[in-house]
């Protein structure tokens, strides 16, 4: 009897045969062939590690899954995972630049008020005159428009930076609430941050016109 061919081999070992053919297969084996033995060998034990692979991928991803989760918080952690740059929805003293904004505030008297927009997140800013002369103040509020950010609106640095120096700084209150007073008047980058993400309003216009 001649060899079987390879397809046939391989569905000897993985019992794919009729009862006939595999009969006939470990006939031809049982006479000793030893390229057929060899290739039932070969196929049995990558069999075996094909089924250990089936059972193992899960696990595996699992692991490497979590490897990189904690990587990833570890990341998150250390730099700025987040950055959130916020677009100018209103101004009071421009107009709003969408008229779908309702500001969260009533406008200011004597004052110029901002929103700032970073979904989820709004950055509302009050410019008034500050205490001394030719300086303003600026009050504010990060507003999280989804409930499930509301903690983070706490304990938030906000830093008044002007041609890359910080001029002034404050941290929020538990409500979001921050201010600054007696800074001069211009345009600042205005960076909100804790230690996972950061919200930036680029060329804020801190003054009153
Ligand atoms: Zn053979």
């Amino acid at each position: 009897m001649p060899c079987p061919t390879f397809e046939t081999l391989i569905d000897f070992a993985d019992n794919q045969l009729t009862p006939e053919a595999a009969s006939s297969v470990e006939t031809h084996v049982g006479t000793g062939c030893a390229s057929c033995r060899t290739t039932i060998d070969w196929f049995s034990g990558f069999a075996a590690a094909a089924s250990t692979d089936l059972v193992e991928p899960p696990v595996w991803l699992t692991r490497k899954a979590v490897a990189l989760f904690a990587q990833r918080q570890k990341e998150g952690i250390v730099s700025k995972l987040s950055r959130l740059v916020a677009s100018l929805a209103f101004d009071s003293l421009a107009g709003s630049a969408s008229p779908d904004f309702v500001p969260a505030r009533s406008a200011a008297v004597g004052g110029r008020q901002l929103l700032f927009t970073a979904s989820p997140f709004d950055v509302d800013l009050l410019v008034s005159p500050g205490d001394a002369p030719r300086t303003v103040a600026v009050s504010g509020q990060v507003l999280a428009t989804d409930s499930v950010e509301f903690a983070i609106v706490s304990g938030l640095e906000v830093e008044f930076i002007r041609d890359e120096k910080k001029v002034a700084s404050a941290v929020t209150s538990d409500f979001g609430e921050f201010s600054v007073d007696s800074i001069a008047p211009g345009c600042y980058d205005v960076r909100i941050s804790d230690n996972t993400r950061e919200i930036v309003l680029s060329g804020a216009p801190i003054e009153i016109r």
